[in-house]
């Protein structure tokens, strides 16, 4: 489903899997995790900025601030254009996707392109993904570049990133890597 093809061929099935997934994330409280990295954040001199892989918006939600994080394959609760006809994206807010539980498919009305009426998505990064707009995380990662160069001693922690999709890990090796704790079961 991770594919914007599905949405050219599938529309239906495609945004009943993401619906689903954005009521999910919509209802789930941040874990106790989240609460332990923001106290150790508190008490750096210059805070915390986050970098993440996640697109389901929990470390929004669990306090940290909008403009100090990095979500490097985008976010569900953002929309763009099917066609990317401009390089806006919007809030999803107004998207109360109902999902028919029996055939996975989106039963309320489809998200449109404001601009052009056509199709619109989520804005992440998917598989096999050439249209993916990525305006709003060119801004993240500038904002966190310039936090970076600010630091003296910076630490990362880097939290439960896997291989199988090795960005995160890769920014923390090459980026971050004077003093790395890696906590990964
Ligand atoms: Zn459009």
């Amino acid at each position: 489903m991770a594919n914007p093809a599905r949405f050219a061929e599938q529309p239906k099935l495609a945004w009943g899997f993401y619906g689903h997934r954005l009521n999910l994330y919509r209802d789930t409280v941040p874990h106790e995790g989240f609460s332990i990295m923001r106290r150790w954040a508190d008490r750096m001199l210059r805070g915390a900025f986050v970098f993440t892989s996640n697109v389901d918006g929990q470390f929004q939600k669990a306090g940290f601030s909008e403009d100090h994080v990095h979500e490097c394959h985008g976010s569900i609760h953002s929309l763009q254009c099917m066609n990317a006809c401009t390089n806006d994206t919007w809030s999803a807010e107004d998207v109360l996707p109902l999902v028919n539980e029996k055939t996975s498919e989106l039963e309320s009305p489809m998200p449109r392109c404001p601009h052009c009426g056509t199709l619109a998505r989520p804005n992440i990064l998917m598989f096999g993904d050439w249209g993916w707009v990525d305006a709003p995380y060119e801004k993240q990662r500038e904002g966190l570049a310039g936090w970076m160069s600010s630091l003296t001693e910076p630490v990362t922690i880097e939290l439960g990133a896997g291989k199988g999709l090795p960005t995160v890990r890769r920014f923390s090796e090459r980026y971050a890597a004077q003093r790395l704790i890696r906590i990964n079961l």
